[in-house]
């Protein structure tokens, strides 16, 4: 069969940690495989403004991409519902739109492929007789103890995080309690059977993609692919193919940020970004402020509102337009210094910039690639989803990043911590050693991506294993007559 003709639907999900590497896989099975490819974004009435922060015009020219109605799920969720619950149910409420969209396709896809919390549209896989694959935008690691959890689930007794052991994963290395992910950290949470559900289900899909690549978890991924124990849940194939993430993008004139770099110093500056949704309390703002400044490093710093609640009510912004939450006269002192960016900043442009010399982030996995493909050493502060798991084989694996002694997302990080960390990514011999280790990743991330580079390799894999599937349903069909 000639792949060219080929057509897969994405299931895309509306947060920005999925959908951007989601468009990025889209765009690398066109670009470089010449796949048909059509993005099928769930959208809600809460998060309609993402899409359009995506400044893609490259991905745009070669992608369908449809935006499906707006989901009103307001309704179905208890109060406190955690992310992962919001977008599992957006998930499983946009089945209709999904399975309508694709029966009204004049040319119907081959095959599906579905983001990790969205394997419930396996079913309408089933119904159009398409091979169905999962898209895990994060780490084997994550990808093993996901598909291990229900083992643990039968297992253990307790929470997870009152274990005395680590969690063995076989042939991976083993989580620590205090690592696991959200959706472990309450099992009697809506969100933690739905995990055990999702890892259930990973096994009935007909393969696993994983935005990672051989060389950078060489061990985890050959224990999902061979060791027996794993096997026996895993079942299915599993594809290394990244690291797929966002390419810098040209906006014609220069932002007064990108002035502002290019006037500093090679790997002089510290960029402070809590991925798309991360935001701290007011008074770790107060602290971060304060490290920031007593580094004496100059920074780039994203900033947000504190969490709803954390502020004192008491203090007024200052005069120079300081907000409350931070330290007073913070912006004047920092002019000249730094930068302090509203909301959101052109990240991936700014990671690439050779100002650029170190990334405190909330270890998000896509903002940890983007650091690992333009080899930036991190500060790791992880916060939710499975960014203690990625702080871990960032400081530990990895080495490539320094963490604070007190875990982020459970104590205030103090000003003196936070300086000492920034001085020792940005100027010590430990920072030195760890850029040199980022620029090594740089390198394998570059060699896997290349033509016949392990995870070009990958993808080519996943295509063979559709065309066969496809071929063997046609030959069944035949048979038939
Ligand atoms: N991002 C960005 N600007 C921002 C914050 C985030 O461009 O101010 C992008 C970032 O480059 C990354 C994504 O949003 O591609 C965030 O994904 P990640 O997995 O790092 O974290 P999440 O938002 O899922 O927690």
């Amino acid at each position: 069969m000639d792949s060219s003709k080929l057509h897969f639907a994405i299931v895309a999900c509306p947060g920005m940690g999925h959908l951007i590497p989601e468009l990025m896989l889209a765009e690398r099975l066109v670009t470089h495989h010449h796949i048909q490819v059509t993005v099928l974004v769930v959208t809600t009435h809460s998060w309609p403004s993402q899409s359009q922060i995506l400044h893609l015009p490259n991905v745009a020219k070669t992608l369908h991409v449809i935006y499906l109605p707006p989901l009103d799920i307001s309704g179905l969720l208890d109060p406190g519902a955690t992310y992962v619950t919001q977008i599992v149910v957006m998930m499983r409420e946009a089945r209709p739109a999904i399975r309508s969209t694709i029966s009204s396709m004049n040319r119907r896809p081959d095959a599906l492929i579905v983001d990790l919390l969205g394997t419930e549209s396996f079913v309408i896989a089933d119904e159009f007789d398409m091979p169905k694959y999962v898209y895990i935008p994060s780490t084997a690691w994550f990808t093993a103890l996901t598909f291990y959890c229900p083992v643990f689930d039968k297992e253990l007794k307790g929470q997870y995080v009152d274990q005395s052991d680590p969690l063995a994963v076989p042939g991976c290395t083993p989580v620590r309690p205090e690592d696991v992910v959200e959706p472990m950290l309450d099992r009697n949470d809506q969100t933690y059977r739905e995990y055990v559900r999702m890892g259930i289900e990973f096994s009935q899909s007909d393969g696993i993609l994983i935005n990672t690549w051989n060389d950078l978890e060489c061990s985890t991924l050959r224990a999902l692919r061979q060791n027996e124990t794993l096997q026996s849940v895993v079942k299915v194939p599993v594809y290394a193919v990244g690291p797929l993430t966002r390419p810098v993008q040209s906006s014609g004139s220069p932002s007064e940020l990108s002035k502002w770099l290019h006037m500093q110093p090679g790997e002089s500056v510290i960029y402070v970004s809590f991925g798309s949704g991360g935001l701290l309390s007011a008074e770790q703002m107060t602290e971060l402020a304060w490290g920031l400044e007593l580094s004496r490093q100059r920074f780039v710093w994203v900033v947000r509102p504190p969490i709803e609640g954390s502020a004192d009510a008491s203090r007024n912004g200052s005069e120079d337009g300081t907000p409350d939450y931070l330290p007073d006269g913070f912006l004047t002192r920092a002019h000249n210094v730094g930068v302090v960016v509203p909301h959101w900043a052109p990240q991936v442009e700014i990671l690439s910039h050779p100002s650029i010399g170190g990334f405190l982030s909330h270890c998000g996995w896509n903002s940890n690639l983007e650091s690992i493909v333009h080899g930036v050493p991190m500060i790791a502060w992880p916060l939710y989803a499975e960014q203690r798991l990625n702080a871990t084989m960032l400081t530990e694996e990895m080495r490539v990043a320094v963490r604070p002694r007190v875990s982020p997302a459970k104590e205030v990080v103090r000003r003196e911590e936070i300086e000492r960390m920034v001085r020792s990514v940005m100027e010590s011999k430990e920072g030195k050693v760890m850029r040199e280790k980022m620029k090594e990743l740089k390198y394998s991330a570059e060699k896997a991506l290349k033509k016949d580079g392990s995870s070009y390799n990958s993808l080519c894999e996943v295509i063979k294993d559709c065309e066969v599937r496809l071929e063997s349903k046609k030959a069944k069909v035949g048979s038939q007559y």
